[in-house]
């Protein structure tokens, strides 16, 4: 606290990410990052990009990699909007599209980081309990609102909605914006990106962070009608015109790129989530169905937050909230076969814990 704060920023409650410890031999599965490298094109562009670029600034609007997008998802340039990493993508709309006369409607449990933009801006907010089993149920959502988020698959309980119910959101909130916030959709769940065209108060953001290897480099992208874009682009502009530099520009494309490579890394996390979520089971675990690049799941007996203990003590970092809704759970991040090898033997050797084969 300093004499200079602004008044505003004393009553802040900033986002806490996840640790990034520098330890030797840590086994980092609490922040969600993709454990195979980014795509090999990744590696030629930066090998033989030439430093002395770097005096000029980076294309403001990012334009290579904006087309390859908008190619990608058979859109127009102006469908799509590109920020330094998706949150900052999500701090801008919440700016350009939530602060309005009405209660924004989020889920009691999502992306802890909603919440606090919603705060930043002083902007009203209603937040709608999840289900007894940890779903977003769309039917709770048909108030007056100003504005609707969740993120799909949710985070960080891992459960995706259908198509068809973000559909129907869409259909009743036609007076609302309904931001789909889809950092995990690429490990198994089905994109609203494809609604796009046909409903003009639907924003898409997605990131390049999980599936595509990339948080280093920070890309995210918001997709929607070009009135939406058009907004997005007015807030950045008034704010950062370059928040994209030219490494991410140039590796961003070249990770798009390579399809092959973005469904193999995927399929592989995917396989890794499955088998790795009937091992925990058989330790005892409870894991809800996951969509995403992690598990969230508690122990039948055992605290969620002493078992985090136990497994840092192993150099083994998952993450745990301590918000009540979900004290009693993990969130484990989708690590190599070798590292989940690693978490189940440790988890193993825990006294307490014993394997029961489940069918
Ligand atoms: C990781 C994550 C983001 C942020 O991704 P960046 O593009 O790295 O900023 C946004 N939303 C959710 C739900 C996430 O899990």
């Amino acid at each position: 606290m300093s004499k200079f704060w602004s008044p505003a920023i004393q009553s802040l409650v900033p986002y806490t990410p996840g640790e990034q410890p520098r330890v030797a031999n840590l086994t980092k599965l609490n922040t969600n990052e993709n454990p195979y490298p980014p795509a090999p094109g990744v590696s030629a562009v930066l090998r033989a990009f030439d430093y002395d670029r770097l005096r000029l600034y980076p294309d403001p609007d990012a334009t290579p990699l904006k087309a390859a997008l908008a190619a990608h998802f058979g859109l127009t340039r102006s469908q799509v909007f590109i920020g330094n990493g998706s949150d900052e993508v999500l701090a801008l709309a919440f700016m350009a599209f939530f602060r309005q006369n009405k209660p924004l409607l989020m889920p009691e449990t999502t992306y802890s980081f909603y919440d606090v933009y919603a705060n930043l801006y002083g902007i009203e907010h209603r937040k709608v309990p999840l289900d007894d089993e940890f779903q977003i149920c769309l039917d709770d959502y048909s108030t007056d609102n100003g504005g609707i988020i969740f993120a799909n698959p949710n985070a960080p309980t891992g459960i995706a909605l259908g198509i068809d119910d973000i559909e129907k959101l869409l259909k009743r909130n036609q007076n609302s914006l309904v931001l789909v916030d889809e950092a995990y959709v690429d490990f198994g769940a089905a994109s609203a990106a494809t609604l796009v065209e046909q409903y003009p108060n639907l924003l898409v953001v997605q990131t390049f962070s999980k599936s595509r290897s990339l948080a280093g480099l920070r890309i995210g992208y918001a997709l929607g009608h070009a009135d939406l874009i058009d907004g997005l682009e007015r807030v950045k502009n008034s704010f950062n015109s370059y928040p994209m530099d030219m490494l991410a520009i140039e590796a961003g494309c070249a990770a798009l790129a390579d399809e092959s490579y973005f469904r193999a890394t995927c399929d592989q996390v995917m396989a890794t989530r499955d088998h790795s979520a009937q091992e925990l089971a058989e330790l005892g675990f409870i894991c809800l169905p996951s969509s995403t690049n992690f598990l969230f799941v508690r122990h039948r007996y055992l605290e969620a937050a002493e078992l985090m203990g136990y497994l840092r003590t192993h150099n083994i970092l998952v993450r745990h909230f301590s918000r009540p809704d979900i004290a009693n759970y993990l969130r484990i991040t989708v690590g190599t076969d070798d590292q989940m090898a690693l978490l189940i033997s440790t988890l193993e050797k825990h006294p307490d814990i014993q394997r029961l084969p489940v069918s």
